[in-house]
Order: C-alpha cells, then structure tokens, then sequence
C-alpha cells in the first residue's frame, strides 16, 4: 500500500506536497519523497527519505524543492524491501534528458517476467519494487512516440494495480488501471490541479473536490492549463474491481473514494453485521482506531450504548510492522489497553474491522476474560480473509491467515468467546453502492486477473472444494 499526491500550477507546490503526504500518511509509514520541477532552472529536484513524513522533510529541503510543480509517495512496502533505494517517487533521465519522475500505489502481476524478459535485454535495475518497470517500459516506448504514448503503451504490457502519477517537465499524468483497484482523485485549488490518493488530502488544503480518475483513465494537465486532458488507456471494456478491504479498513473514515463515504460504509457494515449476528449484550466496545466506525452501526442498530472501553496509546505503530509474532503480540499490548471497571460482570460486543494473522484478537480477548467479562461476543465488520492479496493490501503468507487454518467456531472456541460473527459477504456488498464494482478476492479467491507469477512459483489451488491449498508459499 501506498500514498500518492500531486500538484500542477503553485508557487508552493513541494511544501503542499508535502501537507499532502502528512493527510496520507496512514498509507505508508515506512518512507516518503517529493519530486519538484522547476521551469526557471529547467530541472527537477528530488528529496526521499526513510520514515515518517515530518522525520523525513526540514524546511531546508522543502525550499530546495523549488518549482510549481511537484509529486510525492509515503511508502509501505508489498514489493521490495522497505529501504531507501526501495523509496518513491523513482527519478530518472530518459531520451535527450528528459527528466520523468513516477510515483505508484499498487501492486502488478505480472512484474517479475517483465523485469526478466527487460534484464535480458540488457536493462539496469536500480530498485527491487515493481514500480520501476514503468519506468523502463515508458523509456522504451518513447523511442515510437509521445510520452503520453508511452505511457499508454506501457500500461498495456503491466497487469494488475497500478495508481500512478507521473511529473515530466512540469506536466502532470494521473493514471488508474483498467480495473481501478486503488483510488486516486483530483480536486482544484484556484487555478492549480491537485491530484491524491484519498479526498482527505484535498480538505487539509481546502482544495475543490472535482472526482476520481476513472479505471482505465489517464488525465494529462499541461502548465498553465486550466483545463485537463482525458485518455483512455484501452480500447476494450474492462471490468471494475475496486479494492473494497480500502472501504473496510484502509481509508481514512473522513475521505470519500469510489464515490463513497468510508465513514458511512463502516457505519452501514456494523448494522449489516449486527442484524445477522444479534446477541444478548449490554454495550459495544470497539478495537480503536479501526473498529470504531462499524461499532458506531452496531450500537445505534442493536439499540445498546457505545462505550470507548479500550483505549489506544497513540504513539505506538502499526501493530503489522514489527518483524517476529512474539513481537507483534506485545506491542498489541502496549497498542490497546482496556478499561477496568467496563469490563467486569459485563457481556460485551467487542468489534473490530477485520482478523488478519489473529494477533489482536488473541491477545485482547484474553485480557478481557481477564478482568472478569461476564460474556464477550466478538463481531467483524468484514468476512473471514482467506486469501492472499496480489493488488497492493499487506495480507501474509495464506499459512498465516487465521481463517484459512480454522472455521469461525473454531477460532471462537480456541479464544474463549461466547460467540463469533464475520460479516457476510452479502452483508458487506450491501454497505456500499454498486457491489459489482470491487474486488473481494481476499473473501472469496476470485481474483479478477490472471496470475501468472503465482502460479508458476507455487500451486495455488484456490476454490477447489471451497478449501484453500498452497503450497511452497514463501515466508
Ligand atoms: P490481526 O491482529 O488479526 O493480525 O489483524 C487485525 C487488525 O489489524 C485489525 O485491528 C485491523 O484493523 C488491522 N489491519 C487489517 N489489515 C491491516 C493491514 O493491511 N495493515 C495493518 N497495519 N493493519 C491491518
Ligand atoms: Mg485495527
């Protein structure tokens, strides 16, 4: 997963970037950078680093990214290691020292036969990440064309997700995949263009909301234009697969993507869950941050009260980031701490977004027995992960996926819990406004395109007598 922002036509346009990255900083926190360009010097500049946004950038470096023009990209790794050859956006010179900078979120699927078949043509890789293959292809591309048919003619080589921005002399190019798995917008901020992951970077800049670049759609805004351009990057139809795990969990609850409220999503999930899953329980206590909003459905539909009964300690990571599991449980711990006497002699709705490895889960219910719950019934706003995803969302090995391992009645008896209910899939479709619109291959194993690089590394049997089978999945 990644963040990706861009802005055309400001005087300030790094250190807009720069608030930008800060709005979606909950994609990536692993490394972030801003390329500007800058028509006086006729040269753009580049600053990436390691870490969090405010670590990353000083004033020193934002004013040395001088221009009107800039891109940038928080980073959280799913190709390639989080280090800072790794980090984005990728700068390079092309044909007669054309500078083109590139910034992506999303993951492709057929990376590694590309990067074989361009290495042995004799292509130099600087990075591991996927990214850089656009980079090459658009390179040798622009050999029979335009860089906008460039583009065009690399996108048609990749499969899979890809939200791009593209900076090359002082033209800003905002490209989504044909099947649109992550969302990138744009928005209008007196006479600049700004374009971002998430609609929650444009309300930080006050910027005009205008709408999504659409799957299969790449925007062109040359400088000084007022207006954009609109290609299609293919002829052919091509469905529409959303990421729908970026309604469940990924988005921040304030931005509107796909054309949809990610707070209200998660509101209507947490009814849908609760109509299916109704128990005899007196409040409902979420698992912050991310469990609030479904919590929020649940106890307005149940008719019983919220209560903000685990607390977070905001100054501890993603819980994901920590390298061994004996690790990852104890910083839940440090993460999320409960409230004593809420917990006591309580029978208790406890919700939480999604079960990803089940560290969460297992470690907090624990402690809520702990401290003498009368009943836990434990409810998640999304169905059961089964499968790995190959679009960008940091889900482990399928081994390491509770559900793929153990049925829900299982895992309810393994933890101690009264009862267990995931959302259904129906339940979830139904929290958002056009179901056939998005991908929920991580649910169901339908992936909406082929994978060439997964089945030939490993077998994947997915869906074969409603089980999962992989075998020589690499840790
Ligand atoms: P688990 O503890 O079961 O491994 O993971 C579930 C928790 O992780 C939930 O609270 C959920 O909000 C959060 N989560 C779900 N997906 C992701 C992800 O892709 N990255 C991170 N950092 N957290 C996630
Ligand atoms: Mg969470």
């Amino acid at each position: 997963m990644c963040g990706i922002f861009g802005i055309i036509g400001h005087e300030d346009a790094a250190r807009l970037t720069y608030f930008g990255l800060y709005a979606l900083q909950h994609r990536g926190q692993e490394s972030a950078g801003i390329v500007s360009w800058d028509e006086k010097e006729g040269s753009s500049h580049l600053h990436v680093g390691m870490g969090l946004v405010p670590d990353v950038f000083r004033e020193e470096d934002l004013k040395h990214l001088t221009g009107e023009t800039a891109i940038g990209h928080v980073r959280y790794s799913t190709t390639g290691k989080p280090q800072l050859r790794n980090a984005q956006p990728l700068l390079v010179r092309v044909r007669n020292g054309v500078q083109l900078a590139l910034a992506h979120n999303g993951n492709l699927t057929n990376a590694a036969a590309i990067r074989r078949e361009l290495e042995n043509d004799g292509c130099i890789f600087q990075t591991t990440i996927d990214s850089e293959i656009f980079v090459h292809l658009i390179a040798r591309a622009l050999s029979c064309g335009s860089l906008e048919q460039a583009i065009v003619k690399a996108c048609s080589r990749v499969e899979g997700a890809y939200s791009l921005l593209i900076l090359s002399e002082g033209r800003i190019y905002a490209v989504r995949d044909p099947h649109g798995f992550h969302p990138l917008g744009m928005a209008k901020m007196g006479d600049s263009w700004v374009f971002a992951s998430e609609s929650c970077a444009f309300d930080l800049l006050e910027a005009e909301y205008v709408r999504e670049v659409q799957p299969g759609e790449m925007i062109i805004v040359e400088p000084g234009a007022l207006e954009y351009r609109s290609v299609r990057l293919r002829e052919e139809e091509t469905p529409v697969r959303q990421c729908i795990f970026e309604l469940v969990y990924f988005a921040r609850p304030d931005s509107r993507i796909f054309g949809e409220d990610a707070y209200q999503c998660r509101k209507c999930m947490g009814r849908n869950l609760i109509r299916e899953s109704m128990a005899d329980a007196e409040c409902v206590i979420p698992f912050p941050d991310s469990g609030i909003y479904a919590s929020l459905g649940v106890a307005q539909e149940a008719g019983v009260p919220y209560e903000h009964a685990l607390i977070r300690n905001h100054y501890v990571g993603r819980t994901f980031i920590q390298p061994s599991q004996s690790m990852r449980q104890f910083s839940v711990r440090v993460k999320i701490n409960p409230v004593r006497s809420m917990i006591e002699n309580k029978s208790l709705y406890v919700v939480d977004d999604s079960i990803v490895r089940g560290t969460t889960i297992r470690t907090r219910v624990a402690k809520l027995r702990e401290l003498g719950a009368k009943a836990v019934h434990f409810r998640v706003s999304s169905p059961p992960i089964k499968y790995p995803c190959f679009y960008g969302i940091d889900f482990p090995s399928p081994n390491d996926l509770i559900a793929t391992k153990y049925t829900p009645d299982q895992i309810a008896e393994m933890l101690g819990l009264d009862s267990l209910h995931y959302l259904s899939l129906d339940g979830l479709l139904a929290s958002v406004s056009h179901p056939e619109r998005y991908c929920t291959a991580c649910f169901t194993g339908d992936y909406p395109t082929p994978l060439p690089e997964v089945q030939d590394k490993m077998s994947l049997e997915y869906r074969r007598k409603g089980e999962v089978r992989f075998q020589n999945w690499p840790s």
